[in-house]
This record gives C-alpha cells, structure tokens and sequence, in this order.
C-alpha cells in the first residue's frame, strides 16, 4: 500500500473547499456534475478511433476460435455481445416508487449474460489475453494473420502457451473472465483474489485448473501481491486492472457494438434524441473504456455517468478532488466494504480518471440497500436476475430526471429531454449460482418490506 500522502479525515477546510466530501464521508448518496465536461484542452489523448477498430478486428480474426471452444459464443458467430432489453415495467415500478414520472425509455444492455463469463469482464479480460496470445503465437511462426485462428485449438498451441504464464489481481469477475480465457489457451494462470470475491467464483476457477490465491484484505493488495509475482517470472504476463490500455480498448468496443445495435432497432441518436448511459464503476477501466468507445461514435450526444456505491466512490473521490489515483476512500474513512462486490475498490485507476476528465457527464452513489432492492424490483417486474454491482445503473434514469435538473440545463437538453434514451448497463450476474441469486433475492425482498 502506498503511504497516505495527507489525512483528509481530520481537516475541515478542505471538507469546506469541497462540500460533497462530508456527504460522501457519511455515505449519503451524491450526484456530482463534471465541470470539465467537454472543455477543449489541447492535450492529445493517448488512444484513438483506431486503437478501438484493430481490437475489434482482433476480436473478429478470433471469432473462429471462439466459436470452436466456447458454444455460447456460436449464437453469434464466435462474437461476444449481449443483447438489450427494454425494461419498461421496471420503468413503471420506479415511477410508483419514487413518485416522480420518467418520460423517455429505459433499457437495460444485458452484458451480465455476456458469453464466456457472465460479466462485463468478458469485453476486456478476454480481449487483453487474446491480444497477448496473438503476439506470442504470431512471434513464434506458428500462426500467421491471414489464417483461421480455430487452428488455435490444438495441442501445438496449447504446448506453446503453456510455457507462458498470466497473473491477475481481482475482486472476482476479471479473475473468472482472465481465468476462463488463459486456462483455455493454455496458459499458465494465477489470479490473486481480494477478501470480496465470491466463493463460488473461486471454486469454478480452481475446477478450471487456475491457481487461485486469497487474501484477507482489499482488492488493491490482491493487484499489489500479483503485480510482484509476475515481476519475478520468465514469460509471465501481468494483467494489470489499474492501468491496462488493453483491458480498456476491449471495453471500447462496445462502444461500436451499440452503434449497430441502436440502429437495428430504430433508436435515433442525435442532437433531438440525445442517449444517457449509466455505466458501475470500480476501478474504472470497464465503464471508462465503455465511455469512451461511445464518445467516438456518438460524440455529444452521448452522456456518460459512472455510479458507485457510498461505501467505496473511489472515482468519484479522484475526479472530484483530482487527486486520481493520488487518494483511496479509506482516507476520508469509508470501508470500501459494499454489497456490490465488483465495485468494492478503494483507490481508481491511474489513468482512467485523467482520460475521463472532458468525456465524463457525471457519477453518482447508491446505498448498498438501495442496490438491494433494485435487484428484488428488477427481477419481479422483468425476471432479470443480476449481481448487486450490476444494479448500481438502473437508478440512473431516475437520478437525473428527479435530480439532474442542472446538468440537462447546462446541456440545453430542456426541450428534448422527454426523447433522451436512458441505457442502464447491467455489468454481471449471469453466472451466478441459484443459491447466490435466491439470497440476493431475499435480501431485497426484506429491505422493500
Ligand atoms: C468489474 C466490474 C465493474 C466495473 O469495472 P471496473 O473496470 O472495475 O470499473 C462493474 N460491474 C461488475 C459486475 C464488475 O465485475
């Protein structure tokens, strides 16, 4: 762990400075509004349209592999997407919840039933591995570019990335995504665990032939331990959550996956038909990649939100106080200990918050009880079943109608805001196991009372 470099706990004046932090040291749920949002700065963005383009053609040159060895990924032609879903009863029961009339749709894009992992992991965790596979199977002569990757799949591979290894930190889902993907290939693979992965998570991998290491604390010290193993091996490739641009260019993609799929459904988005994406965020990576792959192809018209939970807003901490990665939430004496096992991260990204600074709308919180309760709410009006971290964006809509009054001002969206095309991205649950589902059910169902 990094030594604390100030001790905001105990000073006022900078509580004063910066108004939200009190509220978020008490974890009362916030809205905060990026004030840097679309200032132009002259500084050039480190990634680009066709940093995203090549990782989607990678992505297709591995569609025939996919397709060999994982069946849920034939459906669509060895291409991992997920589809979308109205969800206009959970609209319904929203409005009767909290009293206040949602005018526009709302939609919920179901990448918790992604193929292969069940979880938005599936975009980044499987793309970053596939790069590397690529690189060391080219590198070797084995493979070349114009082949049919199903080739892949073969003990020649399988020989020669054994004598590779992958090492990854995680609070669960990449550990499965990074799990299920290297052990596949045949890869050597380590994934270090924090305190907040799920059992059964372990279990499966360990069921898969992945070495799994548990640790008592944080998903920072899980990073940190694999971080300093990899560094002491040969031919050992370290998939680091913090600051990997592969993980996030995977995440991009999606980005141009929607495009397509908002087409195929007549969904307009233009300057009358604005379209607001709510997007969970841990360490950043998967909502922010997401956030940017979308900026590319809908430019202004998209606007992106991040939502945390109040026992760990660690991004929001680093934008707001633009400290990034400079500052966790245990320094203004929050846990990080949430329902939401998938956001349970302490300290953001290192680069994540400074590439978000003009692409970022906003980020919100949300009280783990109230994630609860979404989820009950969730599945008795559309029978989705999701993972706590996933619900964090279907409060989304609901936030920025009831509360975000100053931003569709600032935005002059007053006039077409009963067009806006509200998008909830369900992040995980598709794996989960029925006993796991059943208790996140119940839990709901005794907070709504
Ligand atoms: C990892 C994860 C997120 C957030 O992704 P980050 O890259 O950590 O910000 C959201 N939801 C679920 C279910 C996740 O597993």
């Amino acid at each position: 762990m990094s030594s604390q470099p100030y001790h905001f706990k105990s000073s006022p004046a900078w509580e004063q400075s910066h108004p939200l932090l009190k509220f978020m040291r008490q974890q009362n749920p916030v809205l905060w509004l990026n004030e840097h949002y679309r200032e132009v700065t002259d500084k050039p963005l480190v990634l680009s349209f066709a940093d995203i383009e090549e990782a989607s053609n990678r992505l297709q040159r591995f569609a025939p592999y996919m397709q060999k060895v994982f069946l849920d990924t034939r459906a669509n032609k060895g291409i991992i997407e997920s589809p979308l879903l109205a969800i206009s009863k959970l609209k319904q029961l929203l409005v009767d919840r909290y009293a206040t009339p949602l005018p526009g749709d709302l939609w919920l894009k179901c990448d918790s039933h992604l193929p292969i992992s069940g979880s938005v992991k599936a975009r980044g965790g499987v793309y970053e591995i596939i790069k590397h596979a690529e690189t060391i199977a080219l590198g070797s002569g084995l493979l070349k570019r114009s082949d049919d990757y199903s080739s892949i799949d073969s003990p020649l591979f399988k020989a020669l990335f054994a004598q590779h290894s992958i090492v990854v930190g995680s609070t669960g889902n990449l550990g499965l995504s990074i799990g299920i993907m290297s052990a596949q290939l045949g890869f050597q693979v380590t994934v270090h665990m924090s305190s907040d992965a799920r059992a059964w998570k372990k279990k499966l991998l360990r069921e898969q032939g992945v070495q799994v290491v548990e640790y008592e604390e944080d998903y920072s010290k899980a990073v940190e331990q694999g971080r300093k193993e990899a560094q002491n091996r040969q031919n050992c490739h370290f998939v680091d959550d913090e600051n990997s641009q592969d993980l996030f260019l995977g995440y991009a993609v999606a980005g141009l996956r929607l495009k397509q799929q908002l087409a195929d459904k007549q969904i307009k988005v233009d300057a009358q038909h604005p379209l607001f994406v709510y997007l969970p965020c841990g360490v950043g990576g998967a909502p922010g990649g997401i956030c940017f792959g979308l900026k590319q192809v809908f430019g202004e018209h998209v606007h992106c939100f991040f939502a945390e939970p109040t026992a760990a807003p660690c991004m929001l901490l680093g934008m707001y106080t633009e400290l990034q990665d400079a500052i966790c939430v245990q320094d203004i004496g929050l846990s990080g200990r949430t329902c939401a096992d998938g956001l349970a991260v302490g300290r953001p990204s290192a680069f994540v918050g400074r590439f978000m600074q003009n692409m970022l709308s906003g980020i919100y919180t949300i009280s783990d009880d109230e994630i609860y309760q979404l989820l009950a709410l969730l599945k008795d009006s559309e029978g989705i079943e999701l993972e706590p971290s996933a619900l964090a964006g279907v409060i989304g809509m609901q936030r920025m109608i009831s509360q975000g009054t100053a931003y569709i001002d600032r935005q002059s969206l007053g006039s077409v805001s009963h067009n806006i095309t509200h998008i909830a991205w369900a992040t995980g649950g598709g794996m989960l196991p029925k006993e796991e589902r059943e208790a996140y059910y119940s839990t709901g169902k005794a907070l709504l009372g």
